[in-house]
Order: structure tokens, then sequence, then C-alpha cells
């Protein structure tokens, strides 16, 4: 009985010593896939970029999804009143209702989108439920107003005392005048990839200042606002979204850098043909600004724009959040 109990002793001493060595095999085994993880990166357009970044690193840091990270990301400047191209707060149309336009991808190809939606404060969480939630990948108008009510989200009025006396200054005039850089359109494009390595994108805006009412932009058509391909990289777009609709611009990044250009490199490339495709309608050139921004799937980054002016802020771990000036052709 005794040399069975000492036995016994024995066998769960070697027994646990197994079990302290599996585990930290384990833990040894845990720190080199920890290794082996992905540097995350986020980058977003504009200078509202900087503190959407700051809300999307957060996730990102902590080994979140590159999906949770863009719309936590754009959330910020849409929850802003002072930011007054996207969300709350956002130049109205030319009647003096504020529609908003967003889309989100994640790295399944998963895709949401709503555009000309009224009274809702994160289109952008509105396009993820029309994602997750529908068997469609796009709302528009009241459909997706009505969509929004029925998954919770509240009615609140947009229209700021500052854009409705903007809109009011106006409607003196009625002159529809977009200008080049953030005088009175913007959008706040967003891509990051993530520790697991996969990549996602979201693009929110009010599109441009008293715009005809129905009239959408790039910014929630995927393809031409924004394009996620996980096996390539990730890419918005910023800027006259007439221009970047019309040769599918953000996609057409994806395309360049699948043949293995740099971000920077294939962003120029697109902005070159939106150059052409302006010149063979003879539209001025100085009466437009584009501005792509792209990620590719080592986490190199890169932007480009046609005028100068465009900038877009970097989060990594070796640029801790900065705004970077794109380079520009004209
Ligand atoms: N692309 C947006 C639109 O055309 C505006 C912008 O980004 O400036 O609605």
């Amino acid at each position: 009985m005794k040399s069975n109990r000492r036995q016994f002793i024995k066998f769960s001493a070697i027994a646990s010593s197994l079990f302290a060595f599996n585990k930290s095999k384990s833990a040894e085994l845990m720190l080199s896939k920890t290794k082996k993880t992905v540097k995350p990166i986020v980058i977003s357009t504009w200078r509202f970029g900087i503190e959407a970044n700051e809300e999307a690193w957060k996730i990102l840091i902590n080994n979140g999804k590159a999906l949770d990270a863009v719309e936590a990301g754009v959330k910020v400047p849409e929850a802003d009143p002072n930011e007054r191209s996207v969300g709350l707060g956002g130049r109205p149309d030319r009647d003096g209702k504020v529609t908003l336009d967003a889309c989100i991808m994640d790295e399944l190809g998963n895709i949401g989108s709503v555009a000309c939606l009224e009274n809702i404060v994160h289109p952008i969480s509105v396009a993820r439920a029309v994602m997750e939630k529908t068997p469609h990948v796009m709302l528009t108008g009241e459909g997706a107003f009505q969509f929004a009510l029925s998954q919770g989200f509240k009615k609140e009025n947009l229209l700021t005392p500052e854009s409705e006396a903007e809109w009011r200054e106006w409607l003196k005039k009625s002159d529809y005048k977009p200008k080049v850089n953030i005088e009175n359109h913007d959008t706040i494009g967003m891509v990051a990839l993530d520790m697991n390595g996969n990549l996602s994108g979201a693009c929110t805006t009010s599109g441009m200042a008293f715009k005809m009412h129905g009239r959408i932009g790039d910014s929630p058509i995927i393809g031409a606002g924004l394009f996620v391909d996980n096996e390539v990289g990730a890419v918005t777009a910023t800027g006259h979204g007439e221009e970047v609709i019309r040769i599918a611009g953000s996609h057409a990044v994806i395309e360049l850098m699948r043949q293995g250009l740099h971000p920077e490199e294939a962003c120029k490339r697109a902005v070159e043909r939106i150059i052409l495709s302006a010149k063979k309608r003879n539209k001025p050139l100085n009466e437009i600004q584009i501005g792509f921004i792209a990620i590719n799937k080592n986490g190199e980054h890169g932007a480009f724009c046609l005028q100068k002016g465009f900038n877009y802020a970097v989060y990594s771990p070796d640029i801790k959040n900065q705004l970077i000036d794109a380079k520009h052709l004209l």
C-alpha cells in the first residue's frame, strides 16, 4: 500500500513536471507564434485621420480585427460636429439636407454600403449592419434610414447651426462650385492591417457641399471609394467622387498593386488615369482633386494626389501616428 502511494507520488511528480514542461513549451510556441504576428498598420485620409487612427490603433494593438478597428476609427469624425464633411455637422445638399454615404469591406470580401442616408450619426455602422444582417450590399435613402431604425439606430438632426448658416449663405448665389481640397468636401477613408494579417477598410462622408439632393459620390461605392483584397492590399479615395467613379479608382489601385507596384506607385498611376480621363472630356484639371491612400499585404503604405494639399495619417509600430503630405502630380 505504502509503496503504491510512493509510486503514485513519484508518478504525479513526473506528470506535473511533464505538464509544466508542456506548458512552458506551449507558451514558447505561443511566443514564437506571437513573434510571427504581422506588424499592424492603419492609415486614413486628411488631418482628422490622426484622431481616427488613435481609436483604431487601440483595437489593432490588442490583437483586434482590422474590421472593428476601421469602423471604430471612422466613427470619431462621424460624431464630431466640428468636422464639416463627415457625419454630424456635415454640410448639407442644396435643399438643406445632410445626406451621408459610407461603405465597409472586410478580408473575406464581405461588403456593406449606405448612400444618401439622412438623420443617422454613424452611417458606417449602418453599412456594417447591411453587410452582416441583410442579403444585400447596398441600401439608399429612405430604405437605408428605415433599416437603420429597425437596427436600433436613433434618428438625429445632423444639421448644426454652423452648417445651416453656411447653406443659407450659399443659397444667396446657389452656385455649385466644389473646391479643391478640404474647403467644402472631404471623406474619411481608412484602411488597416491587423496582427493576423487581415485587411479591412471603411469610408464615410457627407459628400460635396450643396450637391443636388440624391447625389451619390464614390465613397459608398465598393471599387470606387474603397476596395480590399486580402491577398493584395486595401485602398481608399477622397476628392471629386465623379472622377473616382469613372475609373473605379480604388479597384484600379488594387489591380496595380497586384502587378507588384508599391502602394505609392500604384496610387500615382491611378491619379494619372484620372488625368487622362479628365483630359478626354476637356475637364479642367485645376478644378479637381483626387487622393488615394493604400497599404499592401506586407504593411507598406503609400498615397498620391492630383494637386498639392492632400495629407494622410499613418499609425504603425514605426510611425506613431503622423500626418504625411502626399506627393502630387500637378
Ligand atoms: N469623395 C467625396 C465625394 O465625392 C468627397 C471628398 O472626399 O472630398 O462625395
